[in-house]
């Protein structure tokens, strides 16, 4: 038996999304299948549709989702129909040199669903980063659902699944910003709030945004910045040094994924302080940097690949923070939208007119 529900898919490169029926089959041993409650729109739902990503078209897109468990397969002995849950893109398999060590972030391999979603004429699916959640529900890979507190409303549950997770990780897992740290946050979309908003939760005392937009600076404020810097008009890398006392910051993140936005980070940190890469570079960008400023300054360059997160560690987490009203999961959403509305979306994303659009299903 199979479901019958409706999903967006990409069925080729920049054609805009359709909504399609969708075959959700039943869950096999270790799957598990969700009825979706809400899911954001993110950049890389738009990458995949620009074929950015791989060329493995159609698409069913959707991955920063939360729902309820409505199926789950043999041997998923730790979840059960009514669990509250949001989807997670790194199941870790426990078994690898990663997870062996004891860095299970890091794992080489993790799950998804063994079996494919597919269009009514039988055609598989390729779900977006392993999960596909605009559609009423999906199939994932039982370790791919992460039990949380259902007083959270699933608009901003969701939002942990993806960049917001980035962001906060790449602040506090990966940069390790810490009480009375000074923060330098390059590019305030979704990604760079969000680490924003983690720097504050860690305690920084000085958190500066640096954007070539106003409202974004805007945006990036009310998430916990205590300055902001147009890079269009101002030279970001003075600028933080001279609301540094001259020296820099300790910890630089560049949430955009560009070379001359990486070399600003790179300049704009004290010596000894942490350079870090969580905007997605495209794969022709290359870097020039000069070696003895590399050796010279010391501290680390590093990249964060979906805040190195633990998603069994850090989703429950940070849903507790939330609902005691240290961390603001509802400021990242600027609209709730149905399944329809989701190439519109797009539209507002690449324009940068909203910090994340959430489908909301009906049910
Ligand atoms: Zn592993
Ligand atoms: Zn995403």
């Amino acid at each position: 038996m199979a479901y019958e529900v409706r999903g967006v898919v990409a069925r080729g490169k920049g054609t805009p999304v359709s909504i399609e029926t969708v075959l959700v089959p039943d869950p096999g041993p270790g799957e598990a299948v969700v009825d979706v409650q809400a899911c954001g729109v993110c950049h890389t739902d738009l990458h995949y549709r620009e074929g950015g990503i791989t060329d493995d078209f159609p698409f069913l897109l959707g991955h920063e989702a939360a729902g309820v468990v409505s199926a789950v397969g043999e041997g998923v002995p730790n979840l059960a129909v009514g669990d509250y849950v949001v989807l997670n893109w790194r199941a870790v398999c426990g078994q690898c040199r990663a997870c062996l060590r004891g860095k299970p972030w890091y794992c080489f391999d993790t799950h998804n669903a063994a079996q494919k979603m597919t269009l009514d004429d039988g055609t598989e699916l390729s779900p977006a980063l392993g999960i596909g959640a605009f559609v009423e529900k999906t199939l994932v890979h039982s370790g791919q659902c992460t039990k949380v507190d259902p007083a959270a409303p699933p608009t901003a549950a969701g939002l942990l699944g993806c960049g917001v997770m980035a962001g906060i990780g790449a602040a506090i897992n990966t940069g390790g910003v810490t009480r009375g740290d000074s923060v330098a946050v390059f590019g305030c979309g979704g990604v760079g709030d969000a680490a924003i908003a983690g720097s504050k939760l860690a305690g920084a005392r000085t958190i500066i945004a640096v954007d070539i937009d106003d409202r974004k600076l805007e945006w990036a404020k009310n998430m916990g910045a205590t300055h902001t810097v147009n890079s269009k008009e101002t030279d970001p890398v003075a600028a933080i040094k001279g609301l540094t006392g001259g020296f820099g910051v300790d910890v630089a993140i560049d949430a955009v994924g560009h070379p001359a936005v990486y070399e600003q980070a790179f300049n704009a940190r004290d010596l000894a302080g942490t350079v870090v890469l969580v905007g997605v570079p495209n794969p022709t960008m290359t870097i020039e940097l000069p070696l003895i400023e590399v050796f010279g300054r010391g501290g680390a360059l590093k990249s964060s690949w979906y805040g190195d997160c633990l998603p069994s560690r850090d989703f429950p987490m940070l849903i507790d923070l939330y609902l005691q009203g240290r961390f603001d999961l509802d400021a990242f959403v600027s609209e709730t939208i149905g399944l329809d509305d989701v190439e519109a979306a797009f539209e507002k994303m690449h324009a940068g007119d909203v910090l994340r659009s959430v489908v909301v299903f009906d049910r």
